[in-house]
């Protein structure tokens, strides 16, 4: 299994418009983050896991193209702007979408044209499906529902295998740290250095990873507030990297 890395910023992106702090005006390129997404490719399945706003620009960047199925975590827009835009993946029919009940209501109420009964020509086609908290099936994959929080919003994180990705969280219930054990990969929110109403800061995904200590940890959803990339990797516990747009993840 592979993960593909699409994104690495929050909903702002890095740089952020109108700011000047020494992240925004850095030109390292991993400095410079889209929204936060990824596909995980397993040997059969390549699996978006949200579409956000730059999901354009993402796509004809990324190694490879294919998807086979969507996965939400949540409705915010910086997890599914970028929907229109899988018009190009539903030329052989409907592209199917997988998420919680209130995620595919909000889907159908900022795209109802995507929903009546004779859409206009050329506009996505989308197969919604509804997630419990049960571990499912998508082209062959299995795929365990993380519930977790990101303050009050109920969200999705997803294990596959022994890979779990967990975006926009402040909050990681019990039940569901005890589905979190064993992993080799954690891909994780990680905001910034200082604490926020509703994403995990630095210290609070550290502590995290202390309580389940996966091999590898990867952080995503990251601010101009986490700081450079070059400076913050350097401080970071072994076994644990910021992740950066384009990062290929072996697992
Ligand atoms: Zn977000
Ligand atoms: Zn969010």
């Amino acid at each position: 299994m592979e993960v593909e890395i699409l994104g690495s910023g929050t909903s702002t992106g890095v740089p952020c418009l109108g700011c000047s702090c020494e992240v925004c005006r850095s030109e390292d390129e991993r400095d410079r983050r889209l929204r936060t997404s990824a596909i995980v490719r397993t040997d059969g399945a390549s699996l978006l896991i949200d579409c956000g706003p730059d999901f354009r620009t993402q796509m004809l960047r990324a190694t490879r193209q294919e998807l086979d199925a969507l996965l939400l975590t949540h409705s915010h827009y910086d997890h599914v702007g970028g929907i229109d835009d899988l018009r190009a993946y539903c030329r052989r029919g409907a592209f199917p979408v997988y998420a919680q009940p209130n995620v595919i209501a909000d889907l159908k109420a900022r795209m109802p044209y995507c929903f009546v009964e004779h859409p206009y020509p050329g506009v996505p086609q989308l197969e919604v499906h509804e997630l419990g908290d049960r571990e499912f099936e998508v082209a062959g994959v299995k795929v365990l529902p993380l519930p977790v929080l990101h303050y009050r919003l109920p969200v999705f994180g997803y294990r596959i295998g022994p890979m779990a990705y967990v975006t926009d969280v402040n909050h990681i219930p019990d039940s569901t740290l005890e589905r979190m054990h064993g992993l080799e990969v954690l891909i994780i929110d990680a905001l910034r250095q200082t604490r926020h109403l509703s994403h995990f800061s630095l210290p609070e995904t550290l502590s995290v990873v202390r309580k389940l200590q996966p091999r590898r940890t990867y952080l995503i959803h990251m601010s101009d507030g986490m700081g450079l990339h070059a400076d913050v990797s350097e401080k970071l516990p072994p076994g644990v990297e910021l992740c950066y747009d384009g990062m290929l993840i072996k697992v």
